[in-house]
């Protein structure tokens, strides 16, 4: 009987032939309140960019970075966390705001800085979203509920669902024009939705192209070719077809960056 990992095998194979496949560097959390300390990642990000033929490497946070990223990765993925260090946009933070990790926040502003010199495919998802915006020089709401009142009026759109998070709850409209609508191939999907911030400033060479019924911005763009996406929701924990084009297209524009 073949076990999955061999199923994986066959299916490349069948695509044309063996290909090679391109490396995906994945941001992760830092847990210092455990003892001993832990480097945390949901197994969702490693198995969705696996299924479509990537190989995940975990980059965790370290102070700085000479090497080019592009020396041992094709491909940039910010996962999702806590809360983002509101001095990053100069405000103070709000009452509301959660636990935030300096470190973290800075490695991926350079991780950012640095994919998008290099000219690397990046995917922001949740709080990864909400990091590409902050690294090109935008802003966030510190707390939806506090800062945006229209979202969740009336019981509208709930951005923290409480059901699991492999069920979607609220609707995406995607506009028409954009690079997710090409992958997508809808105007209106359903996803799934865990967040209490969201992006405020748009930074410049950005792209809104994707909103929740609220008008809260779910999906982000460059306004140039390199591929730059960023989504509020978490396409890794959903089954849905969209989730998958999403990654694949991903996987496929780094393994654009190997030759
Ligand atoms: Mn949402």
């Amino acid at each position: 009987m073949t076990n999955i990992f061999m199923a994986d095998l066959i299916d490349f194979e069948k695509e044309g032939g063996p290909l090679i496949e391109p490396i995906v560097g994945i941001t992760c959390s830092h847990d210092r309140n455990r003892q001993p300390d832990q480097y945390q990642l949901a197994g969702a990000y490693c198995r969705a960019v696996q299924k479509v033929g990537g190989i995940p490497v975990l980059l965790p946070a370290i102070p700085r970075m000479e090497r080019p990223l592009s020396s041992f990765c094709q491909g940039l993925l910010l996962s999702g966390g806590g809360d983002f260090d509101p001095g990053f946009f100069g405000e103070a933070p709000h009452s509301a705001l959660g636990t935030v990790d300096y470190e973290r926040d800075c490695w991926e502003i350079n991780l950012i800085r640095k994919a998008r010199r290099e000219g690397l495919p990046i995917l922001g998802i949740c709080r990864g979203m909400q990091a590409i915006n902050i690294a090109l020089g935008g802003s966030l709401y510190q707390d939806l509920p506090s800062q945006y009142p229209e979202s969740g009026k009336d019981g509208l759109v709930e951005h923290s669902q409480s059901i699991p998070g492999d069920q979607v709850t609220h609707r995406v409209k995607i506009a028409e024009s954009s690079l997710l609508y090409k992958i997508v191939e809808s105007t209106e999907i359903w996803t799934n939705s865990h967040h209490h911030q969201a992006v405020k400033g748009t930074a410049p060479g950005l792209e809104i192209t994707a909103w929740s019924d609220d008008g809260v911005i779910e999906g982000i763009e460059g306004k140039d070719d390199r591929f730059l996406l960023g989504v509020q929701w978490h396409p890794e924990r959903l089954s849905t077809p969209e989730s998958h084009r999403l990654f694949a297209a991903f996987v496929r524009a780094c393994r654009g960056k190997m030759d």
